[in-house]
């Protein structure tokens, strides 16, 4: 148990977080540009106005300097897509590191109170652990928070042995005097800071697992899998791979229902569950669209590959038989399914929605128990306990998909 809540603080963000914590990646990106420009101002500001110190100008020109050109770099980027997993963590160590130099920058300027003592840059910490959190990866919190408490330390340590800190010649002391309670105070408080961004980036996840799943079969719901569809298919685009979608409705279910009971058609759509779930790889995403009607997605996944993958499911579906307690015999159970591929049934979800929606409805009207990729249909012989209903071609439910386009 303990072991597994370490696993899952130390494991890459769901897919839809991730898409979540990358716009959280730009948003601070625009942050620390318009704060870097802004900082470019103060040592022109002090080499105007201020008495000229050769060496505090070098040091200042240089920190500034290097500090809008890597944010400029960042953002840059960004804007062209740029994501590589590790480019949060390289942020949020720029942003801990650029706290700290600021403090070393006092250090140079022979100001070790302020260093140690500062009001204002030290704080600047809380907001690279803030930043931190809404890139909603708890790797890149827990990173942020060791880092901040780490540089500190240092800083703190380093001061403490390399300068008299309480010597009257630093008197009044504008920054106070240097006491270890104080400074042992601000390690502790920055390690629970560090410890609240974690818990609440582990809170999203959790709360993102539990509005996310159907609670009949277990498998995602319909929200996320249209995130997800979304999150796919810009990654697809991006990467030129395939993604293939297959749209699944369930045969003859209302007749399943009308013959056993609506508990026994939920103890079948429970066990379609749990074979959809083991037939697929886990990159794949399967999940309950509404009633009797399922969508998997299958990243890097070409018609071909798709079709044998769904052609196992069909086959392993038709041959088990499910138990219900209601039903004198096991119920055996079928499904149609319509699949459509990027890029070449379309470029955009809802088209490629549609598209496998409508060749799910022709696997209906050619009768059932069948896979539909608009080049090739797999006919299979109608192995059903349930009776064929009347009326068949004119399906109720055809209408109500064809505009469900959105
Ligand atoms: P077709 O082969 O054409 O898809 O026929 P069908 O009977 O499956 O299709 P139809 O749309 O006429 O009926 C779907 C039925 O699925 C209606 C409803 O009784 C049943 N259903 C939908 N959601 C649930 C559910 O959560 N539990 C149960 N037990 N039944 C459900
Ligand atoms: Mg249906
Ligand atoms: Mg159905």
């Amino acid at each position: 148990m303990k072991e597994q809540f370490l696993k899952s603080l130390w494991s890459p963000p769901d897919p839809v977080l991730a898409s979540a914590g990358m716009a959280g990646e730009v948003l601070v990106a625009k942050v620390r540009l318009g704060l870097a420009s802004v900082l470019l101002l103060i040592p022109l500001i002090n080499v105007l106005f201020f008495p000229i110190n050769l060496k505090e100008v070098i040091v200042g020109v240089s920190l500034t300097v290097g500090t809008f050109l890597f944010s400029a770099l960042i953002y840059w980027s960004l804007a062209r897509q740029f994501n590589p997993s590790w480019l949060s963590f390289a942020t949020s160590g720029f942003d801990v590191t650029l706290v700290s130099a600021g403090l070393i920058l006092f250090l140079v300027m022979n100001e070790p109170h302020t260093a140690v003592n500062s009001k204002v840059v030290f704080e600047g910490y809380f907001l690279a652990i803030a930043a931190s959190s809404i890139r909603y990866d708890t790797r890149v919190s827990i990173i942020t928070g060791l880092l901040s408490l780490g540089e500190y330390m240092a800083i703190v340590l380093f001061t403490a042995l390399h300068w008299d800190l309480n010597s009257p010649a630093y008197a009044p002391y504008e920054y106070g005097v240097f006491n270890w309670s104080a400074q042992i105070s601000r390690f502790i408080i920055l390690l629970i800071a560090s410890a609240l961004g974690v818990a609440l980036v582990a809170r999203s996840q959790r709360l993102l697992q539990l509005a996310t799943r159907d609670p009949v079969t277990g498998l995602f719901n319909r929200a996320y899998v249209d995130d997800r569809f979304e999150v796919e298919l810009t990654r697809a685009k991006r990467y030129g791979n395939a993604l293939t979608i297959a749209i699944i409705d369930a045969d003859h279910f209302k007749q399943l229902n009308d013959a056993h009971g609506h508990l026994a058609g939920d103890i079948v759509l429970k066990r379609l569950g749990e074979l959809l779930n083991k037939s697929f790889r886990q990159s794949d995403i399967a999940g309950r669209y509404g009633g009797e009607e399922f969508m998997i997605l299958l990243p890097d996944a070409n018609m071909n590959v798709a079709v044998q993958r769904l052609e196992h499911l069909r086959r392993l579906v038709e041959k088990t038989p499910i138990l219900v307690p209601s039903a004198e015999h096991q119920v055996q159970v079928t499904f149609s399914a319509g699949l459509a591929s990027f890029p070449q049934d379309g470029n955009r979800a809802a088209k490629l929605f549609a598209v496998a929606d409508e060749r799910m409805f022709d696997a209906k009207r050619s009768g059932r128990n069948r896979i539909v990729t608009g080049t090739t249909e797999i006919s299979v012989s109608q192995n059903l306990q349930v009776p064929e209903p009347s009326g068949v071609g004119d399906h109720p439910n055809r209408l109500m998909k064809g505009r469900r386009d959105d």
